[in-house]
């Protein structure tokens, strides 16, 4: 083993990626992040299209101390770096038959809008937030950022998971608490946000309610490719590099070591330590496929459940619509029919429960004067599910859900579009090597969270770590950020051992 080993490579700059290069970099570990595409920030790319800037992914911005954390182990403040401003309400939840539940972290609020809807729940929600915060402190606060590397440390928390019932799903423990169906799905699609279908996934995500209520959302002025932007900035600062247009074609390792790097243009960049933020399968089947660990992991990795896919459309229009709030969730006429065919169905539902992203109404220097900026996400089967041809199917499903935002939410939308492109699961396997097209990655299930995650270090290959949303703890910028500072903790650990 390298003594001291002072040098590591981090593939693939998202949220994880970066959060990584900076606790190592800060940590005096000469760092490089390798980037496929031609700008950092993996599903935080942004696209300019005619005045307007788009974030791909992310927009709601929560937990704001784990970015602040990645600047002060430097000395540093995030607010030299990026500005964060606060949204208000969280989101809007609308139904299609009108009923419209504004999500604010205003406690009386909230009550108020529960007793005009349905009184008995005032108290289930009560309930429901101190069992969420319960969670938090278990689910996030303890576990969310140490590396599960062998069973016995998944023993060890067992009790608190039965204690918590988080071998129930997050629908099934929120309907215990509170009985009105709408108020149902307002407190348990969060899951939806990381990947999860509410009505499997494990309970324990039911933390992202206090995860939101005590942190706050956020938006980071300019959108979150601004963050991503603060994150490079901080990362160069501290003496690290970035290449971009750089795609990894092999990691070169025997067969319990790693030692460098193969570029897609053939050159060679030798590591101490190498971790991958790419895709998981793609990893270990694509870039350790000439390895016998590379074979056989990614043959069990391709066997588990993947998340769901997402379609996204990214609009602007030349008018402005302050009516509209910065996050509204769209449900459709169906909620758990809809859900199940998105995770099990092959083909494309009818009917959707749609995401609204509508920045502008935070942030006016994203859209030209007097227009705004825009997309919206709709939750779709990812390719292993279903066998859509998103090439031919992509523009007509981009024009039906378009057709219904004008409809039903943005009247003369279709008259006032200036702009659209659309990202579909194809994308995300071609784009961003994501197995199967899956938007989030391994799906966020009690068998497949914790010590059943993929790790985040190789079992077998002892410098080989993972970071992003297929290891320990998951999805999310706060997940994936967490995810750093558990893998950060082994690379840093094992360069001084
Ligand atoms: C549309 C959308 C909306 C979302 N909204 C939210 C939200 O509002 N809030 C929230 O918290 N989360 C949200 N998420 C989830 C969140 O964005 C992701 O979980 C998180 O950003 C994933 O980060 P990651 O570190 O795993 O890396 P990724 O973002 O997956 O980045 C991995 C990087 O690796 C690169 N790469 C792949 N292969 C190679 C290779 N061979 N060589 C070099 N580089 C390679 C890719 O190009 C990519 O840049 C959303 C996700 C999507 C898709």
């Amino acid at each position: 083993m390298t003594k001291h080993p002072r040098t590591a490579a981090v593939i693939g700059a998202g949220f994880g990626g970066l959060a990584l290069a900076i606790r190592l970099q800060s940590a005096g570990i000469q760092t490089t992040v390798f980037e496929k595409r031609d700008k950092a920030g993996g599903r935080a790319y942004v696209y300019t299209d005619d005045g307007f800037t788009f974030d791909a992914g992310p927009t709601v911005i929560t937990d704001p101390d784990c970015l602040e954390q990645l600047w002060a182990l430097s000395g540093r403040r995030l607010a030299d770096y990026v500005t964060l401003l606060p949204v208000t309400p969280f989101y809007q939840l609308c139904w299609e038959h009108g009923y419209r539940f504004d999500y604010a972290n205003d406690q009386a609020e909230i009550d108020r809008q529960i007793a005009e809807k349905s009184p008995d729940d005032v108290e289930g929600y009560r309930r429901f937030l101190s069992y969420s915060e319960d969670l938090y402190r278990e689910g996030y606060e303890k576990l969310g950022t140490v590396p599960f590397l062998n069973f016995w440390s998944m023993i060890k928390v067992a009790p608190q998971l039965m204690r918590l019932e988080s071998y129930r799903s997050v629908y099934a423990k929120v309907s215990q608490f509170i009985k009105d169906d709408q108020l149902r799905q307002a407190f348990s699609f969060h899951s939806l946000l990381v990947g999860g279908n509410p009505f499997r996934t494990s309970s324990i995500y039911g933390l992202i309610h206090a995860l939101e209520r005590k942190g706050g959302i956020w938006f980071a002025k300019g959108g979150t490719g601004a963050l991503i932007a603060g994150m490079v900035s901080l990362f160069e600062d501290l003496g690290g590099k970035v290449h971009l247009n750089a795609e990894i074609d092999q990691i070169e390792a025997g067969d319990d070591r790693v030692t460098g790097l193969v570029l897609k243009d053939g050159s060679r960049h030798a590591f101490d330590q190498i971790a991958s933020n790419a895709d998981v399968v793609h990893t270990y089947k694509h870039m350790l496929r000439d390895t016998r660990r590379g074979q056989s992991n990614g043959r069990a990795l391709e066997k588990k459940s993947f998340s769901m896919s997402l379609f996204v459309v990214y609009f602007g229009l030349k008018t402005s619509h302050p009516e509209l709030k910065h996050h509204m969730v769209l449900f459709g006429a169906r909620y758990r029919e809809l859900i199940t065919e998105i995770f099990g169905a092959n083909g494309l539902a009818e009917d959707f429960s749609l995401y609204l992203h509508a920045p502008s109404v935070t942030d006016d220097s994203l859209a030209p004067p007097g227009s705004s900026a825009y997309y919206v996400l709709s939750p779709v089967p990812h390719l292993g599910t279903a066998d859509i041809d998103w090439n031919v199917e992509g523009p007509k499903y981009r024009d039906r859900i378009l057709k219904y935002l004008n409809d039903h939410y943005i009247s003369g939308l279709l008259d006032d579009l200036v702009t659209v492109r659309h990202f579909t699961p194809f994308d995300f396997r071609d784009e961003l090597n994501a197995h199967l097209g899956s938007a989030f990655s391994v799906e966020p299930i009690l068998t497949q969270s914790a010590w059943f995650r993929p790790h985040n270090r190789d079992d077998r290959i002892s410098n080989l770590y993972i970071v992003g949303a297929g290891t320990h703890p998951g999805a999310g910028v706060p997940g994936v950020v967490g995810s750093a500072k558990a893998t950060a903790g082994l690379m840093m650990g094992d360069a001084q051992a």
